[in-house]
Protein backbone atom coordinates (compact mmCIF):
# COMPACT_ATOMS: atom_id res chain seq x y z
CA UNK A 1 0.00 0.00 0.00
CA UNK A 2 0.94 3.68 -0.66
CA UNK A 3 0.09 6.74 1.57
CA UNK A 4 0.67 10.25 1.35
CA UNK A 5 0.97 13.06 2.95
CA UNK A 6 -0.52 16.47 1.29
CA UNK A 7 -2.14 19.61 1.44
CA UNK A 8 -5.88 20.25 1.57
CA UNK A 9 -6.78 23.60 2.01
CA UNK A 10 -3.97 24.47 4.03
CA UNK A 11 -4.55 21.69 6.58
CA UNK A 12 -2.10 18.60 6.14
CA UNK A 13 -3.55 15.16 5.65
CA UNK A 14 -3.28 11.83 4.63
CA UNK A 15 -4.43 9.44 1.83
CA UNK A 16 -4.28 5.91 0.54
CA UNK A 17 -3.25 6.11 -3.04
CA UNK A 18 -4.90 4.07 -4.97
CA UNK A 19 -4.18 4.21 -8.65
CA UNK A 20 -5.81 7.76 -9.51
CA UNK A 21 -8.17 7.58 -7.06
CA UNK A 22 -7.21 7.98 -3.10
CA UNK A 23 -8.83 7.17 -0.09
CA UNK A 24 -8.49 10.46 2.65
CA UNK A 25 -7.79 9.05 6.64
CA UNK A 26 -9.24 10.96 9.38
CA UNK A 27 -5.44 10.65 11.05
CA UNK A 28 -1.95 9.22 9.58
CA UNK A 29 -1.83 5.88 8.43
CA UNK A 30 -0.05 4.17 11.57
CA UNK A 31 -2.87 5.45 13.96
CA UNK A 32 -5.03 2.81 15.34
CA UNK A 33 -7.65 5.68 15.50
CA UNK A 34 -7.46 6.33 11.59
CA UNK A 35 -10.27 6.05 9.36
CA UNK A 36 -11.79 6.12 6.18
CA UNK A 37 -13.19 9.47 5.39
CA UNK A 38 -13.84 9.99 0.96
CA UNK A 39 -12.45 8.83 -1.96
CA UNK A 40 -11.70 11.23 -4.72
CA UNK A 41 -9.72 11.55 -7.79
CA UNK A 42 -5.62 12.36 -6.65
CA UNK A 43 -4.79 15.24 -9.18
CA UNK A 44 -1.31 14.56 -10.31
CA UNK A 45 -0.70 18.41 -9.54
CA UNK A 46 -1.72 17.81 -5.83
CA UNK A 47 0.69 19.31 -3.25
CA UNK A 48 2.83 16.53 -1.65
CA UNK A 49 4.57 17.05 2.18
CA UNK A 50 7.10 14.53 3.78
CA UNK A 51 5.53 11.36 4.42
CA UNK A 52 6.24 11.58 7.67
CA UNK A 53 5.64 13.38 11.13
CA UNK A 54 8.72 13.28 13.05
CA UNK A 55 9.76 14.13 16.19
CA UNK A 56 13.45 14.04 15.03
CA UNK A 57 15.24 12.94 12.34
CA UNK A 58 17.81 10.01 12.61
CA UNK A 59 20.43 9.12 9.95
CA UNK A 60 23.44 6.97 9.99
CA UNK A 61 26.38 7.63 8.52
CA UNK A 62 29.03 5.45 6.36
CA UNK A 63 26.59 2.62 6.00
CA UNK A 64 27.51 1.10 2.44
CA UNK A 65 31.09 0.15 2.25
CA UNK A 66 32.28 1.69 -1.66
CA UNK A 67 30.79 4.62 0.38
CA UNK A 68 33.27 4.34 3.24
CA UNK A 69 35.90 3.77 0.60
CA UNK A 70 35.16 7.24 -1.38
CA UNK A 71 34.91 9.69 1.67
CA UNK A 72 37.29 8.12 4.24
CA UNK A 73 40.18 5.97 2.26
CA UNK A 74 41.80 3.65 4.11
CA UNK A 75 39.45 3.51 7.31
CA UNK A 76 37.59 0.24 8.28
CA UNK A 77 33.75 -0.22 8.13
CA UNK A 78 32.04 0.56 11.58
CA UNK A 79 31.53 -2.40 13.36
CA UNK A 80 28.41 -0.70 14.20
CA UNK A 81 25.60 1.94 12.93
CA UNK A 82 27.35 5.80 13.16
CA UNK A 83 24.05 7.64 13.98
CA UNK A 84 23.79 11.20 13.87
CA UNK A 85 20.32 13.76 13.55
CA UNK A 86 19.23 16.23 11.64
CA UNK A 87 16.22 18.60 12.84
CA UNK A 88 12.69 18.12 11.74
CA UNK A 89 13.21 21.56 10.10
CA UNK A 90 15.20 20.60 7.77
CA UNK A 91 12.80 18.61 6.03
CA UNK A 92 11.84 19.54 2.84
CA UNK A 93 8.54 18.53 0.25
CA UNK A 94 8.45 16.32 -3.03
CA UNK A 95 8.85 19.21 -5.60
CA UNK A 96 10.69 21.94 -3.31
CA UNK A 97 13.76 24.33 -3.71
CA UNK A 98 17.40 22.84 -2.21
CA UNK A 99 18.67 26.56 -0.76
CA UNK A 100 22.31 26.04 -0.89
CA UNK A 101 23.53 28.63 1.87
CA UNK A 102 25.84 31.57 1.95
CA UNK A 103 27.89 29.75 4.54
CA UNK A 104 28.61 26.84 2.64
CA UNK A 105 30.62 26.53 -1.42
CA UNK A 106 30.19 22.99 -1.48
CA UNK A 107 26.95 21.29 -0.98
CA UNK A 108 26.38 17.50 -2.15
CA UNK A 109 23.53 15.18 -2.17
CA UNK A 110 23.14 11.70 -0.68
CA UNK A 111 20.46 9.56 -1.99
CA UNK A 112 18.98 7.13 0.96
CA UNK A 113 16.25 4.96 2.22
CA UNK A 114 14.49 7.01 4.33
CA UNK A 115 12.01 4.14 7.05
CA UNK A 116 9.34 5.95 8.58
CA UNK A 117 8.15 4.64 11.87
CA UNK A 118 4.88 3.74 12.84
CA UNK A 119 4.81 2.61 16.80
CA UNK A 120 6.42 3.70 19.89
CA UNK A 121 9.27 1.48 20.66
CA UNK A 122 12.17 1.68 23.29
CA UNK A 123 15.20 -1.09 22.85
CA UNK A 124 12.98 -3.63 20.98
CA UNK A 125 13.91 -6.61 19.57
CA UNK A 126 15.06 -7.51 16.38
CA UNK A 127 11.47 -8.72 15.32
CA UNK A 128 9.66 -5.80 17.49
CA UNK A 129 12.52 -3.69 15.54
CA UNK A 130 11.67 -4.23 12.39
CA UNK A 131 7.37 -4.83 12.83
CA UNK A 132 7.87 -1.06 14.14
CA UNK A 133 9.00 0.20 10.68
CA UNK A 134 5.26 1.55 9.13
CA UNK A 135 6.75 2.60 5.74
CA UNK A 136 9.25 3.51 3.12
CA UNK A 137 10.42 6.04 1.10
CA UNK A 138 13.75 7.83 -0.57
CA UNK A 139 15.28 10.48 1.00
CA UNK A 140 18.47 12.86 0.15
CA UNK A 141 20.58 13.85 3.05
CA UNK A 142 21.58 16.95 1.70
CA UNK A 143 25.20 18.05 3.43
CA UNK A 144 27.57 21.41 3.28
CA UNK A 145 30.63 18.75 2.75
CA UNK A 146 33.05 22.00 3.48
CA UNK A 147 30.67 22.94 6.97
CA UNK A 148 30.55 19.21 7.92
CA UNK A 149 34.77 19.06 7.62
CA UNK A 150 35.37 22.35 9.30
CA UNK A 151 33.29 21.59 12.18
CA UNK A 152 34.47 18.21 13.65
CA UNK A 153 30.47 17.32 14.23
CA UNK A 154 27.69 17.38 11.95
CA UNK A 155 25.19 19.41 13.49
CA UNK A 156 25.71 22.67 11.02
CA UNK A 157 26.73 20.96 7.54
CA UNK A 158 23.61 18.21 7.78
CA UNK A 159 21.32 20.68 9.47
CA UNK A 160 20.36 23.74 6.80
CA UNK A 161 16.52 24.67 6.18
CA UNK A 162 15.86 21.98 2.97
CA UNK A 163 18.52 19.52 3.72
CA UNK A 164 15.86 17.16 4.30
CA UNK A 165 14.13 16.00 1.05
CA UNK A 166 11.70 13.46 1.68
CA UNK A 167 9.09 11.62 -0.13
CA UNK A 168 7.30 11.26 -2.75
CA UNK A 169 4.79 8.51 -0.55
CA UNK A 170 5.31 5.94 1.46
CA UNK A 171 5.36 2.29 0.44
CA UNK A 172 4.49 -0.63 3.08
CA UNK A 173 6.48 -2.54 0.97
CA UNK A 174 9.69 -4.00 1.89
CA UNK A 175 12.09 -2.63 -0.43
CA UNK A 176 14.49 -5.87 -0.31
CA UNK A 177 17.32 -5.72 -2.44
CA UNK A 178 15.49 -2.66 -5.01
CA UNK A 179 18.07 -0.58 -6.66
CA UNK A 180 18.68 3.04 -5.39
CA UNK A 181 19.24 5.74 -8.24
CA UNK A 182 20.37 9.56 -7.97
CA UNK A 183 20.58 10.96 -10.94
CA UNK A 184 21.46 15.08 -11.50
CA UNK A 185 20.12 16.71 -14.43
CA UNK A 186 18.50 13.26 -15.51
CA UNK A 187 22.64 11.51 -15.51
CA UNK A 188 22.90 8.62 -13.30
CA UNK A 189 25.11 9.61 -10.37
CA UNK A 190 24.47 7.06 -7.67
CA UNK A 191 23.34 3.13 -8.18
CA UNK A 192 23.34 0.65 -5.59
CA UNK A 193 21.31 -2.29 -4.32
CA UNK A 194 20.09 -1.58 -1.13
CA UNK A 195 21.06 -5.26 -0.14
CA UNK A 196 24.85 -3.62 0.41
CA UNK A 197 23.80 -1.79 3.44
CA UNK A 198 26.33 -2.77 6.15
CA UNK A 199 23.49 -2.77 8.65
CA UNK A 200 19.50 -3.57 7.66
CA UNK A 201 16.54 -1.45 7.95
CA UNK A 202 15.88 -3.53 11.22
CA UNK A 203 19.64 -3.17 12.88
CA UNK A 204 19.20 -0.05 12.64
CA UNK A 205 15.86 0.74 13.88
CA UNK A 206 16.91 -1.65 16.92
CA UNK A 207 20.26 -0.15 17.34
CA UNK A 208 18.70 3.53 17.39
CA UNK A 209 15.53 2.53 19.29
CA UNK A 210 18.37 1.27 22.23
CA UNK A 211 19.57 4.89 22.66
CA UNK A 212 16.52 7.28 22.04
CA UNK A 213 12.52 6.31 22.07
CA UNK A 214 11.16 5.70 18.77
CA UNK A 215 7.82 7.23 18.07
CA UNK A 216 5.28 6.70 15.12
CA UNK A 217 6.07 9.28 12.63
CA UNK A 218 9.46 9.72 13.26
CA UNK A 219 12.24 9.13 10.12
CA UNK A 220 15.64 6.98 9.90
CA UNK A 221 17.99 7.70 6.58
CA UNK A 222 19.63 4.62 6.15
CA UNK A 223 23.09 5.83 4.68
CA UNK A 224 24.20 6.51 1.28
CA UNK A 225 25.91 4.68 -1.48
CA UNK A 226 29.15 5.79 -3.24
CA UNK A 227 29.07 8.31 -6.11
CA UNK A 228 28.17 11.90 -4.39
CA UNK A 229 28.77 14.54 -5.82
CA UNK A 230 27.64 18.67 -5.41
CA UNK A 231 24.70 20.44 -6.29
CA UNK A 232 24.34 23.62 -8.25
CA UNK A 233 22.18 26.31 -8.57
CA UNK A 234 19.55 25.40 -11.32
CA UNK A 235 20.10 21.50 -11.17
CA UNK A 236 17.40 18.81 -10.55
CA UNK A 237 18.24 16.17 -8.25
CA UNK A 238 16.22 12.89 -8.51
CA UNK A 239 16.60 10.01 -5.83
CA UNK A 240 14.47 6.70 -6.96
CA UNK A 241 14.03 3.65 -4.88
CA UNK A 242 12.79 1.29 -7.51
CA UNK A 243 9.42 0.06 -6.76
CA UNK A 244 8.48 2.55 -4.16
CA UNK A 245 8.99 5.90 -6.09
CA UNK A 246 11.65 9.34 -7.04
CA UNK A 247 11.74 12.18 -5.21
CA UNK A 248 12.48 15.17 -7.23
CA UNK A 249 13.71 19.06 -6.18
CA UNK A 250 15.40 21.76 -7.66
CA UNK A 251 18.22 23.53 -6.41
CA UNK A 252 18.63 27.32 -5.66
CA UNK A 253 20.83 29.63 -4.12
CA UNK A 254 19.63 31.03 -0.76
CA UNK A 255 19.44 34.87 -1.79
CA UNK A 256 18.74 37.62 0.93
CA UNK A 257 19.71 38.01 4.67
MG1 LIG B 1 23.96 10.38 4.56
Amino acid sequence: MRFARYLLGDKPSWARLDGEYALELSDAPWSPQSEDVRRFLFEPGTLLLPPCEPSKIVCVGKNYGEHVKELHPGEDAPAEPLIFLKPPSALLSPGGSILIPPESQRVDFEGELALVIGATICRPSLHEAKAAIFGYTPANDVTARDLQKKDGQWTRGKGFDTFCPVGPWLSTSDPDNSLLITRVNGEVRQQSSLSLMLFSPAEIVRFVAAVMTLYPGDVILTGTPQGVGSLQPGDIVEVEIQGIGTLRNVVEARTGS
